[in-house]
């Protein structure tokens, strides 16, 4: 199976932190539950990035903010041939070129059918 991303939840508070924070944003408390963070999302806002590192084969990408249905907003890879703000999206995992001799794992948000 393909990794899969966390947010992390604030045990007092229910705050929801996405990276990993070790301490609560809200309230200051430094225990959290991990919850898979997966599934569908709303296109909040994108933007086109030419000059990409070298390593991609293509010309542009595109990167943008989703929103969970948890409320969770994280940033990620766009594979979407249009896209449209407000849009229905699923998340996937995958490995996100950062520069040449960096790969990371990311957000990979791909058109919901
Ligand atoms: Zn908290």
């Amino acid at each position: 199976m393909g990794e899969k991303m966390y947010a992390y939840r604030c045990t007092a508070c229910g705050k929801l932190h996405h990276p990993k924070h070790y301490v609560c944003k809200k309230c200051g408390n430094r225990t959290f539950e991990k919850i898979p963070l997966e599934g569908d999302a709303k296109l909040l806002t994108y933007t086109k990035v030419y000059n990409l590192p070298e390593g991609y084969m293509k010309p542009y990408l595109y990167f943008g903010v989703a929103e969970f249905k948890n409320g969770l907003k994280v940033t990620g890879q766009l594979e979407v041939g249009n896209p449209v703000i407000g849009m229905k999206l699923i998340s996937t995992v995958g490995v996100v070129k950062e520069s040449v001799n960096k790969n990371c794992c990311g957000f990979i948000f791909k058109e919901a059918k």
